[in-house]
Order: C-alpha cells, then structure tokens, then sequence
C-alpha cells in the first residue's frame, strides 16, 4: 500500500502551534505517514481579505514545520494563479503522489463551509474527508453537498487562531507559545502584520 499522506490546507498567515496540534493530531489518530501543509494562494472564501506575500507564508510555514521528516510543505496553490481551488489541488497531488492514499484534513470551522466549495464530489472520490473536532464543538449546521461524506475524528484544539496572533503583533504583544520562536523572529524580521487592519 502507498503513503498514508495527509493534506493540510490554510492560509496560514501566519501558521501557528494550532497548526501544529492539528497535523499531529491527524498522524497520531488517523495513522498518516506524513502531513503536507498546503499554503493557499488565495482561499476562496476570503478573496477580499489580504494577507502577506505568498513568499512570507512559505517562508513561516517551512519555518513551523522544522525538520520533521513526518510533516512537509507543498507549494502547489502558490505556484497556480488566481482563486486556490481545494480540487484543482488535490487532482495535481493525485498525479504528483500517484501511490499515496490521500485524506484531506481541516478543522470544524472549514468544513462548515463544504457547501459553497467548488466540486466537492470530486474532491471526495480523490480523498477522504476527515473533520478534526474538539468534543462539544457543534458538528457542521449546514447539510453536506450530495456525495459527500466526512469522517470526524476528536482531537485537541489549542484557542489560538491567526487572527488572535495578528492582534498581538498590532497591540506589541509577545508571540511566544502561539507560533514557535522561529515563526515569531520571521514575522519581526520582516515587520509583518504591524499595519493589518483585521
Ligand atoms: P484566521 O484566524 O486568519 O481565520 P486560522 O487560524 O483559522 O486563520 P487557517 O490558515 O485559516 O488558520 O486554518 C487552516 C486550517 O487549520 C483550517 O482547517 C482550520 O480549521 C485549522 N485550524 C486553525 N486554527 C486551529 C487550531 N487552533 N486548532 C486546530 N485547527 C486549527
């Protein structure tokens, strides 16, 4: 059998140890092999909102994933133009990892929005869909678009989100403990996130 690979997708701007639980969570409980961080050039659903260069979030994604050999980052949607499709990506990683077994991972709060997603059926005959929930998180309110399916699976979810670490570069907060050390030295080397108006 192929590599258990697992697929990660955000905007990661920046990426946080929120990130990091996540993937770990899914190599733990779904028995990955690897867990590919997929920085998206624009996210669909927020084509209005900026964000840092592309460049920059590369950069700290890399940065967060370190050395270990069991995560790893795909450029794939930052090398494509335009709107970052989900489906368009996993139809190029199908032919770049023809062996692999994919399952395509994301928190509650995406799967919340599976119904306004481009050719979700599609998606889902490539991989399988697997939610990372907190317990007493609410399942998705809204119905799954037909031939859909997703498998939910408990895991931690530290409160920590890329708009909270924003907030704290604006307010002159200290990063520590939200994003490692590396991905903190990065966002203050390059003066990221002191003008951002979210
Ligand atoms: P923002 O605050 O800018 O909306 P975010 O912190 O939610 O960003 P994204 O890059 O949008 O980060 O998230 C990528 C994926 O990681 C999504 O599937 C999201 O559900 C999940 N995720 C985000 N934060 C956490 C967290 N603290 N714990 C577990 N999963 C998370």
């Amino acid at each position: 059998m192929g590599e258990r690979l697992g697929l990660l997708g955000g905007t990661f701007d920046p990426p946080h140890v929120g990130h990091l639980f996540l993937a770990y969570t899914a190599l733990e409980q779904l028995g990955l092999h690897r867990v590919l961080f997929i920085p998206a050039r624009r996210q669909p659903l927020k084509a209005a909102v900026e964000t840092a260069a592309p460049a920059h979030r590369l950069a700290m994604v890399r940065l967060l994933v370190g050395g270990d050999p069991r995560l790893g980052v795909d450029p794939v949607e930052l090398e494509r133009d335009g709107l970052s499709f989900s489906v368009d990506t996993v139809r190029t990683l199908r032919t770049a990892y023809p062996d692999a077994e994919l399952t395509f991972l994301m928190g509650e709060d995406t799967a919340a929005t599976l119904g306004q997603w481009r050719e979700p059926a599609a998606l889902a005959a490539m991989a399988r869909l697997v939610v990372l929930t907190r317990g007493g998180e609410r399942p998705v309110a809204t119905p799954l678009p037909a031939g859909v399916q997703v498998e939910r699976v408990a895991a931690r979810r530290v409160d920590v989100s890329a708009t909270e670490v924003r907030a704290r570069v604006r307010a002159g907060l200290p990063l520590r403990g939200f994003v490692p050390d590396d991905v903190a030295g990065y966002i203050t080397a390059h003066g990221l996130y002191r003008a951002t108006n979210e």
